[in-house]
């Protein structure tokens, strides 16, 4: 990774990309994303459909990508759903995940024919309402299930615990979920989402074996061959912290395989959702250092990222740490002796860090600090406080010395057309 990041710092500095506002720019190793999609694909079956959360990565141009390489995605809004099919994603391989789906938007997305989770009893009485109305026609319908397990170890970003928001509850719910496969006869998933960062693969496959008794408990009911799609959602985590491994999507696999056979076995179609794990480890973050200071003995350099990119980082920094280094305004990356700094953000509250306290060369005004592992949730969660403009994001390929640009920077105009 660190030849990969070298070479977008090199490519960044010969274009000029930190010397044209905001001073900041977001990077994507193309060939990374490649690989990752590779990997993904080898380690389950050929007919799974790995349909990429879109929050985790909503740039267009790298949806496109990851289109042709035979992915679909997993939208949860309205909007994102709207930006799959205009960035040429099939309805086939597009899943609509939301906990709060208005009559409107279960409509449009009927009548697009992309596959819906339901994610509770009265979304699917509601969905019953919809089909009533419009008559027949083809659907793919399942049904999102908390298995209360456990939470990871990150609450809010646990979704699988006793008491979660997501999902029917097999302890309250069951008895009702399965009336209402037994009334619905286009009811045919089910779907699983344990939750993000911070749980295990031990965690995950508990998560999905729960499920599968599920299953066996609607098919005994309903019939062998009732459920069409299995939908295992997403999880896997990323690696932030320096010599921290990530699981492998083949260590999940064969975990599953292991002990969740019957996920393989059955005639459906596995859905899988995964956002971090295909996207963190692809991108890194660069910003100019504006000014540097000390205060109190306290070291501090301000860049142009801050909470405005890294709300996670900036309010749970041990929760969501990132690696920074730091390189010279020439490329190069700068060495010599540390000294405990705090990467700080253009925003006004003192909490808006990068980094805190870490050992680093001692920063200069016009040094560059490059922010690790930012390919997923970062972008996505981008803040409009202070109206600070989003930054641009360049590709990047070993075969090529030249930026791909992958999307454009704003400029202080559509800013300001937020608060119009
Ligand atoms: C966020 C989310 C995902 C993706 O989670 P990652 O941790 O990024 O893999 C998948 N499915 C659902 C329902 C989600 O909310």
């Amino acid at each position: 990774m660190k030849d990969g990041q070298e070479r977008m710092v090199g490519a960044a500095v010969a274009e000029g990309v930190l010397d044209r506002a905001p001073h900041a720019a977001l990077f994507y190793d193309l060939d990374r994303v490649a690989r990752r999609i590779e990997e993904l694909r080898a380690a389950f079956p050929s007919g799974t459909l790995h349909a990429l959360a879109v929050k985790a990565c909503p740039i267009a141009e790298l949806l496109r990508r990851t289109t042709a390489m035979g992915c679909g995605a997993e939208v949860a809004s309205l909007a994102e759903l709207r930006h799959a099919l205009r960035v040429g994603i099939p309805p086939g391989r597009i899943v609509f995940d939301s906990p709060a789906k208005t009559e409107d938007e279960l409509r449009f997305a009927l009548e697009q024919s992309v596959h819906v989770n339901a994610d509770s009893l009265q979304e699917i009485d509601r969905i019953g309402g919809i089909l009533r109305a419009r008559g027949d026609g083809p659907v793919s319908i399942g049904v999102r299930v908390n298995p209360e397990v456990r939470a990871g170890s990150i609450e809010s970003s646990s979704t699988g615990m006793a008491g979660s928001k997501f999902g029917v509850s097999l302890h309250d719910d069951e008895a009702g979920l399965l009336e209402r496969f037994e009334t619905f006869p286009w009811l045919r998933g089910l779907h699983v989402h344990v939750g993000s960062q911070g749980c295990s693969l031990d965690l995950l496959v508990d998560g999905v074996g729960r499920v599968l008794e599920l299953a066996d408990r609607i098919e005994r009911l309903c019939g062998a061959g009732r459920l069409r799609t299995f939908d295992l959602g997403g999880g896997l985590s990323a690696a932030y912290q320096p010599g921290e491994v990530a699981p492998g999507f083949d260590d999940y696999a064969n975990l599953l395989h292991d002990r969740a056979p019957r996920l393989f076995a059955e005639d459906w179609q596995l859905i899988t959702e995964f956002g971090r794990a295909v996207w963190a480890s692809s991108a890194i973050a660069l910003t100019r250092v504006e000014y540097t200071k000390t205060s109190h003995g306290r070291q501090i350099a301000i860049g142009h990222l801050g909470a405005d990119m890294f709300p996670r980082t900036a309010y749970l920094p041990d929760v969501w740490p990132h690696e920074v280094r730091v390189f010279g305004r020439d490329g190069r990356p700068k060495g010599g002796q540390t000294v405990e700094q705090d990467i700080a953000g253009p925003l006004c509250f003192s909490g808006d860090l990068v980094a805190r306290g870490r050992p680093l060369p001692l920063i200069e005004p016009g040094d560059i600090v490059l922010v690790a592992d930012v390919g997923a949730y970062t972008l996505s969660m981008w803040s409009r406080y202070n109206s600070r403009v989003s930054p641009p994001v360049y590709g990047s390929t070993h075969d090529s010395p030249d930026l791909i640009p992958l999307r454009r920077g704003e400029d202080v105009d559509r800013v300001l057309d937020f608060w119009e």
